[in-house]
């Protein structure tokens, strides 16, 4: 019996004692009747209430036989009655309950239909694709086959909206989805995952169908002008792919692979696509989100300087140390230069992260100087930042503002940076050089320049980048370069440091080849200001 016949039942005996209940009012108060007129009767006939007189009056007055036989009609009347209504109204409850019953599972359909699906395109959204990828690597790991994650975004569409509204920005999207419907095949489902974005799940990867092939069937969808609201546009799409199992065992990080891959098509303007690879990864959402931050991060309280000495193993003395910029981010924690610096040089805030540094470093050269430590603090510059002829004088201003000289300070600039526009790197260095800061090339090695290009800057210090100096107690080679830099700095007239310094045997190995200056995690890492401190004190040169 299924729940709603056992609920009639209930409904029925419920329905059945409640017109019982009424029937049985009826039997009394026709009983009641009977005997209300059989004592007036029997009064009137004998003047007086006898059971003589009673009997007489039932046995002789057709009337109250009439009246005795009304309880019965009503019994038998009110339970035929009672049962048709109860037969009755039940079923125009149930008759109710399967109308709301179909009413409900047709709105639950609807609500389903609407969580899975986005309302602008009726294509299936973000939701129902995450299951549908999932359901794919599933049976692709059956099977053993690849499955493909493409993901699709208009260029330019937030200009689009911008200027044409977001009515114009709706049908524009719907017109895409359109043709995108028309390319996409039978097995391969595609969805929107918001905003202008599109994903489309290839089921079957292989050399018909590879991801380059379906770009082409994507681009030429794409290739005839749009028209909305009377305007013609050209709309292209970045698409990038990613595979698997070859890029990803699970959902989330396919999906961040393809877009990775995305964003990289988008930036590499060229072609419009891209398959993942972790090359790549520079163009993560992740890195763009953080662009955004870091103007809050300089202006905030978010960046912190970490120290890392360069030891003096000759003279058996700390004198100097590099200051190397950490974000610490406040949701992913400490993050390292690498994952910042590139992007501050690529949206032009290097200038205020460099002048923050050097406010910062500059600061705590002066907080140790009144503690009895000198330090001479080195200050990385980016190649953008030779291009700001006011940097000179922006120095100049820090520095008096703490009362120091120049002589506090050593600028590190890499080869590369230096050579990229050496005209100009020359006047700047020889301003700074002026103010009696040192002036270092730091990843030397790395950058191709001659030195005799080199000899003619106003340089004080080599750097000898650290791939060599790792390498250099395995291979002959980078013990060589390692040399040869040293000796050829030095009949330069230079300093050297040489960076990376791991192991005891290398640092060993660096003083007798006559190194001036050994930085490395053999010594220390780079610290905060107080832990450096207190390294500092503790040093020995054992
Ligand atoms: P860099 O100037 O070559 O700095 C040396 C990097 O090597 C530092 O990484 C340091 O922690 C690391 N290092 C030090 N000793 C060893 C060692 O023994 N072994 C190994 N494997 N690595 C060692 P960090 O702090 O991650 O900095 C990376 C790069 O970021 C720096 O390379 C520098 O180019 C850049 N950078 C750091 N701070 C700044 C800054 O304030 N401004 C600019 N423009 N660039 C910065
Ligand atoms: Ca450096
Ligand atoms: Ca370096």
């Amino acid at each position: 019996m299924d729940k709603s016949q056992s609920g009639f039942t209930r409904n029925v005996r419920l329905l059945k004692a409640s017109v019982n209940k009424h029937a049985i009012y009826g039997l009394i108060i026709s009983v009641m009747a009977i005997i209300i007129a059989t004592l007036v009767n029997c009064y009137m006939a004998t003047g007086g209430i006898s059971l003589d007189g009673i009997y007489k009056v039932q046995k002789t007055l057709p009337v109250l036989w009439l009246l005795d036989a009304l309880p019965f009609v009503f019994i038998v009347w009110g339970q035929y009655i009672g049962t048709i209504l109860v037969y009755e109204a039940s079923a125009m409850i149930l008759d109710q309950t399967g109308e709301l019953q179909s009413l409900t599972s047709s709105l639950e359909q609807r609500v389903m239909y609407e969580t899975t699906h986005d309302n602008l395109t009726n294509l299936p959204n973000r939701f129902l694709f995450h299951d549908r990828l999932a359901q794919a690597i599933k049976a692709a790991s059956r099977h053993k086959n690849a499955v493909g994650l493409a993901i699709i975004d208009l260029d330019h569409f937030k200009e689009i909206n911008d200027t044409l509204g977001h009515f114009a920005g709706d049908r524009l999207l719907k017109q895409v989805a359109l043709r995108l419907v028309g390319v996409v095949r039978k097995d391969e489902t595609l969805a929107r995952m918001g905003g202008d974005e599109f994903a489309i799940l290839l089921t079957q990867v292989d050399d018909s169908n590879t991801p380059h092939s379906f770009y082409k069937r994507i681009y030429k969808a794409m290739d005839l002008p749009f028209n909305v609201e009377d305007t013609t546009f050209d709309v292209r799409a970045s698409m990038g792919v990613a595979l698997f199992p070859e890029h990803g065992n699970d959902v989330d990080t396919l999906i961040q692979r393809a877009e990775v891959a995305m964003y990289a098509a988008k930036q590499q303007k060229n072609n419009g696509y891209a398959l993942y690879s972790s090359k790549l990864d520079r163009y993560s959402p992740r890195r763009l989100t953080l662009m955004g931050e870091l103007r809050q991060a300089i202006e905030g309280d978010e960046l912190s300087l970490y120290y890392q000495p360069k030891v003096d193993w000759k003279n058996k003395k700390i004198c100097k140390a590099e200051a190397l910029v950490r974000w610490k981010h406040p949701s992913h924690g400490l993050l390292f230069p690498d994952e910042f610096i590139g992007l501050a040089e690529r949206t032009g805030l290097i200038k205020d992260l460099s002048q923050w540094v050097l406010k910062e470093s500059i600061k705590q050269t002066l907080l140790w100087q009144q503690k009895g430590l000198e330090m001479n603090v080195a200050v990385n510059l980016s190649a953008a930042c030779l291009h700001s002829p006011d940097l000179p004088e922006i120095i100049t201003g820090i520095l008096s503002s703490h009362n120091l000289g120049g002589a506090v300070l050593t600028i590190e600039l890499t080869e590369t940076s230096i050579i990229k526009d050496p005209e100009m790197a020359s006047e700047i260095l020889s301003r700074l050089k002026a103010l009696g800061a040192d002036i270092s090339i730091d990843d030397f090695g790395t950058g191709y320049s001659s030195l005799a290009q080199l000899r003619k800057l106003p340089v004080s210090e080599m750097k000898i980048d650290k791939s060599f100096v790792l390498d250099m107690m395995k291979s002959k080679d980078d013990e060589i370069i390692v040399k040869s830099i040293i000796d050829l700095a030095h009949n330069l007239g230079l300093k050297v440091v040489a960076e990376g310094v791991e192991t005891k045997e290398s640092a060993g190995r660096l003083n007798e080849m006559n190194c001036d200056l050994l930085q490395g995690f053999y010594f220390s890492k780079a610290l905060p200001a107080h832990e450096f401190e207190e390294w500092h004190a503790q040093f020995t040169f054992d």
